[in-house]
């Protein structure tokens, strides 16, 4: 896993995640076009994942509700575990969504037909 924290007692701490692909078995395809390759995991500096489909665009994200709005990490060690938990909540939603229906989840896709 390619976190690695950052920060100081002071401002708190946080994780920076590069995406390199290692986790990517564990994605299933994309619900809405299945695409497999062109699968993103990112992290927006907060405890909060995204995955991605670089294909049609849809995604998910996975906050941990550990963290407080605005509260700080205090250790390095707790901001990955809270950020290694973010992830892993993100992956879960992106593999137990499920396809859209009609009327939903379809906002932004155009030119694709919604059978
Ligand atoms: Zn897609």
């Amino acid at each position: 896993m390619t976190l690695e924290a950052q920060g100081n007692q002071y401002s708190g701490f946080f994780c920076s995640y590069a995406d390199d692909g290692e986790h990517h078995d564990r994605l299933k395809p994309c619900p809405f076009c299945g695409a497999k390759i062109d699968l993103e995991i990112g992290n927006i500096h907060t405890p909060s994942f995204f995955v991605a489909c670089r294909n049609c665009g849809v995604e998910v994200t996975g906050c941990t509700p550990k963290l407080k709005r605005g509260g700080k990490i205090l250790t390095a060690s707790r901001a990955l575990r809270i950020f290694a938990e973010a992830m892993e909540l993100a992956i879960t939603q992106w593999n137990t969504r499920a396809a859209p229906t009609a009327d939903q989840g379809r906002a932004g896709l155009s030119g694709e037909d919604a059978a």
